[in-house]
């Protein structure tokens, strides 16, 4: 049932009436330093948020066997957080609505050279209509905002008329398995929605992701009898573009995937890190690449996996240096598959109400070629999987930034879309 237009004028009201403390709660989250590994402190934190809010609270850490026999499950490295996946329970008094998963993750990647940033990276400076901040987009605005769209239900004296379960989870930025987590523990709902910087968007389409490690081994000499050895690092350019031949050939095959062919260059394989050798006299021994690529949905992320292990293995049986000492490929994080949000789903049509009363605007889609946790509860929940936020610049690089305004547009069209999929009922007395 479409919602009653003074609701809606109540909701948007409550939204813009919590909006300053929402910024300033927005602002303690980015002030975390929640790099992988070291979410504890921020997950504590939430904790606490979402208890004083009354919730019913849960805190479960990894389950590394539970996760490794789901098709899912990413690769563990010794680098996997072991920080605690953290849900606040709503029940309501009667179960009268649909159920809803609001999922966000506190992870963020690293910020690089903090001198490339205008402002210290976990220190949130505003300026203008922009939140600054490593994570500021990705995405502490939309982990405060699933809090603070329910704040503002309470605030006209509402609540959900459906369970809720607000999802903080890990690993977003390395595995996903902080959602495949939430997936094993059982939590399920009708919908699932996730406020990532999406520019106001709903996310149609969203590619897979593997990572991967290369390994060259080379014969170490002293430089003066450099023709005796071999040297990794200059071997590991030729592996390197025996990867781009392979994008290449993954590039063409967009003709053949529905939202990716309008794309130039939807699979994008990235070095993101290089470490190699001992120092400058010898010649170096050894060389590690850190790689990330994508994959389409329907792809199975095993299957690319032994193709990129095939086209390293082919190229090495016809390099002269490589036959006798081939690189090897270990995968060693995402290992995820993609997915389509299939076009007419009730939630969808709820969310693009919602986002029409909040912005003026008839609601968009488009593709995303990147990972994202929405993918669990599409592939292994079979449910709406609903990836929607704010507009953001420069999220994984300097100067991330968010749009204070989309953040309080996307916040009210996220009540909405509550008040409406859920249904509301009065709020419950609590102790
Ligand atoms: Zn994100």
């Amino acid at each position: 049932m479409p919602l009653d237009p003074s609701l809606r004028d109540h909701v948007i009201a409550s939204v813009e009436a919590g909006f300053i403390e929402q910024i300033a709660f927005t602002q303690e989250l980015v002030r975390f330093r929640s790099l992988r590994g070291e979410e504890h402190a921020i997950q504590d934190f939430v904790f606490r948020a979402l208890r004083e809010r009354g919730f019913a609270m849960d805190r479960f850490a990894m389950d590394r066997a539970a996760i490794e026999r789901h098709p899912g499950a990413s690769k563990f490295s010794p680098e996997h957080s072991d920080a605690p996946i953290v849900v606040g329970i709503h029940r309501p008094k009667e179960e009268s609505g649909r159920s809803l998963i609001l999922q966000a993750h506190v992870d963020v990647v690293p910020a690089g050279p903090e001198d490339m940033w205008r402002h210290p990276p976990f220190e949130p400076a505003i300026e203008g209509d922009w939140m600054y901040g490593r994570g500021s987009g990705d995405m502490k605005t939309g982990h405060a905002a699933n809090l603070f769209a329910l704040d503002a239900l309470k605030r006209i004296g509402l609540q959900p008329a459906a369970t809720i379960y607000v999802q903080s989870v890990v690993e977003e930025e390395s595995t996903g398995n902080g959602a495949l987590m939430t997936h094993l523990r059982g939590y399920k709902a009708d919908a699932v929605l996730i406020p990532e910087p999406e520019e106001e968007k709903l996310v149609r389409a969203n590619a897979g992701v593997l990572w991967f490690e290369v390994e060259v081994r080379g014969h170490s000499v002293h430089v003066r009898d450099m023709g005796a050895g071999a040297n990794a690092i200059d071997a590991a350019y030729r592996v390197v573009a025996a990867l781009r031949r392979l994008e290449a050939a993954w590039n063409e095959r967009r003709h053949a995937h529905e939202h990716f062919a309008d794309d130039p260059h939807p699979i994008n394989l990235n070095i993101g890190k290089i470490e190699g050798g001992d120092w400058a006299s010898s010649v170096p021994a050894w060389c590690r690449l850190d790689c990330r690529i994508a994959i389409y949905p329907g792809v199975h992320a095993a299957d690319a996996a032994r193709e990129i292990e095939q086209a390293v293995s082919a190229f090495a049986r016809e390099d002269r240096f490589f036959a006798n000492n081939p690189p090897k490929v270990t995968f060693n994080g995402f290992f995820a598959e993609g997915y389509v949000l299939e076009p007419g789903s009730e939630a969808e049509r709820v969310l693009a109400n919602a986002h029409e009363a909040a912005t003026g605007r008839a609601l968009e889609s488009f593709m995303s070629a990147a990972y994202l946790d929405t993918r669990v509860y599409a592939l292994y929940d079979r449910v709406p999987a609903l990836c929607y936020g704010p507009i953001s610049q420069n999220i994984h690089g300097f100067d991330e930034r968010v749009s204070l305004a989309s953040v309080k547009r996307i916040t009210t069209a996220m009540a909405l879309f509550v008040a409406e999929w859920c249904g509301v009922e009065s709020l419950s007395s609590r102790p």
